[in-house]
């Protein structure tokens, strides 16, 4: 079936050899980047998710060198611009003076361009691995690809279940020298759970007066 394209399938493969080393690198900065952005996180929930994302990464790297192996091919990076970029985005956001679930928004707004960007690279990938006859690698990065849609659908669950509407009931502080202090007040939040100990939000009951954007959006 392949014998008259052999050029152009050679090129092909060499270009899908490229992205996955760009996938290795990216992973692997992800490996780096996402405990800092857990520790960032006041929400437990959102913690606890970009942990489980970190471990599932940690996997995901091993699975790019399975790919490699598949390819007979040394397992190698090539630098990710575009999620380095990502990442850079990410901490300078979290230097910023955003607090609480509006400080969790952000770092979600981050999280989830990272899962799209590697979601938009490993779909290419898995295509032309399965164009070249290559289906075992396909296969393999279909469960990371897996991952990736299963952490960016949990991260907007996450958001739109309590962080946003949270987020949007948080009322502007004055920020004297230091996050150390807002987080103080923000700590009704840290129990996580739904349980606002003292902050008189009249949102207790989600969805109801729900933000603009969102109802529009559902609105089928
Ligand atoms: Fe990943
Ligand atoms: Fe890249
Ligand atoms: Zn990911």
């Amino acid at each position: 079936m392949a014998t008259t394209q052999a050029a152009q399938q050679q090129t092909l493969r060499e270009l899908m050899i490229e992205e996955i080393r760009d996938l290795y690198d990216a992973e692997r900065q992800l490996v780096k980047a996402l405990p800092k952005m857990a520790k960032g996180a006041t929400s437990e929930k959102l913690r606890s998710l970009i942990e489980a994302h970190l471990e599932e990464t940690q996997g995901q790297v091993k699975r790019l060198e399975q790919a490699f192996e598949l390819l007979q091919e040394k397992p190698r990076g090539k630098h990710c611009a575009g999620i380095a970029g990502i990442i850079k985005e990410g901490s300078e956001l979290l230097e910023e003076d955003f607090d609480g679930a509006v400080l969790d928004a952000g770092i979600i707004a981050g999280a989830q361009r990272a899962e799209h960007y590697e979601m938009g690279a490993y779909g290419s990938v898995i295509a032309w691995a399965r164009s070249i006859g290559e289906g075992d690698v396909a296969s393999l990065l279909e469960e990371t690809l897996e991952e990736e849609k299963g952490a960016d659908r949990k991260l907007s669950a996450l958001a739109e279940s309590s962080i946003n509407q949270q987020a949007a009931s948080e009322k502007s502080m004055p920020s004297n020298g230091g996050n150390g202090a807002s987080r103080t007040s923000a700590a009704g939040s840290k129990n996580g759970s739904g349980k606002r100990s003292m902050a008189p939000t009249p949102s207790s009951k989600p969805g109801r007066n729900g933000s603009a954007g969102r109802s529009a959006s559902r609105r089928s």
